[in-house]
């Protein structure tokens, strides 16, 4: 039998690592906490390869062989057989630190616990296992199948050996690794969310129109998306989320979030997934 991959949560992200992981011929076990949750992640899996079927870029049978490999539960018991876990639930500490502990308590001591975290402290994760040399963050972009980095992010004590396993497997699922060590943010978000929040705030003050700063950042940085549309892509709560974990984090004023984006948080205009953010959709 091949073997096996845990993916934890079955939404955004983990439906996406569930299926790359799949395609590059691995088993996997994607449990989420209720069925209604599986059934979405599948529903997204087996849209995004019928899609690749259309194009020509997968056979039908290989269609069917993937989705042959991922059993969806909603039971922790067969991640026991992991040899990798990658957790990809909702961005809270609490949340995250409780499904480690559990992981720890059920999988091999030699099983590696990756984390797709977009913030929260690889260390601290760790701390929460007794296995803190084989916590490791694999920072996905999103969407998975189509983008090519994994940000491997390094704990205080994640060993050289586990660096290199989940090194080998981002090779594997066709994705390139590049390593940080653990610090707010990250590299990507920390680089990544600061220009987001300064063009919240350019709109917050009336410096311009949202189509106006979006164009100016798409024509003329080449981007190819505007900041604001790229917010409601992420989500504005995920967006504000990680802007929180820098402030606290550096304790640097630099990083405060814009009061728009809180504001927008509020009334639970979140982007693309509750259809209005910067934009209606
Ligand atoms: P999401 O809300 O789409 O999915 C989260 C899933 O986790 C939900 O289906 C939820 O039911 C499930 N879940 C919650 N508790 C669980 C538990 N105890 N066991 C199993 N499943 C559980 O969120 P998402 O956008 O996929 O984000 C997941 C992670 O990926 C977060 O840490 C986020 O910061 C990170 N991330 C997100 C993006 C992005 O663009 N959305 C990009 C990179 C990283």
């Amino acid at each position: 039998m091949s073997e096996v991959i845990g993916v934890v949560g079955a939404g955004t992200m983990g439906n996406g690592i569930a299926q790359v992981v799949a395609r590059a011929g691995y088993c996997v076990v994607m449990r989420d906490v209720k069925d209604e949750f599986l059934e979405r992640g599948l529903v997204a899996i087996d849209k995004s390869l019928q899609r690749d079927v259309e194009k020509e870029r997968l056979a039908a049978d290989e269609k069917d062989v993937i989705r042959g490999r991922i059993q969806a539960t909603t039971s922790l018991e067969p991640l026991r057989e992991a040899s990798i876990v990658i957790e990809a639930v909702t961005e809270n500490l609490e949340v995250k630190t409780e499904i480690f502990k559990t992981l720890d308590q059920i999988t091999p001591p030699e099983t590696i616990l990756a984390s797709n975290t977009s913030s929260i402290s690889i260390t601290k994760l760790g701390a929460a296992t007794n296995r803190a040399d084989k916590v490791i963050g694999m920072h996905f972009m999103n969407p998975v199948p189509v983008m090519k980095l994994v940000e491997v992010i390094r704990g205080i004590a994640t060993s050289d050996d586990t660096y290199q396993k989940v090194g080998a497997l981002t090779e594997k699922l066709g994705k390139t690794a590049l390593d940080c060590q653990d610090s707010p943010g990250f590299v990507s978000n920390r680089v990544l969310m600061p220009m987001i929040n300064e063009a919240i705030f350019t709109l917050y003050e009336g410096v311009a129109t949202r189509e106006s700063i979006d164009g100016i950042m798409k024509l003329g940085m080449n981007h190819p998306m505007g900041p604001l549309t790229l917010a409601d892509f992420i989500g504005l709560d995920v967006c504000l989320a990680i802007m929180n974990v820098m402030h606290e984090g550096f304790g640097d004023p630099k990083y405060r979030p814009c009061p728009l984006l809180r504001r927008y948080v509020d009334a639970g205009w979140l982007g693309r997934k509750t259809g209005r953010g910067f934009y209606e959709y």
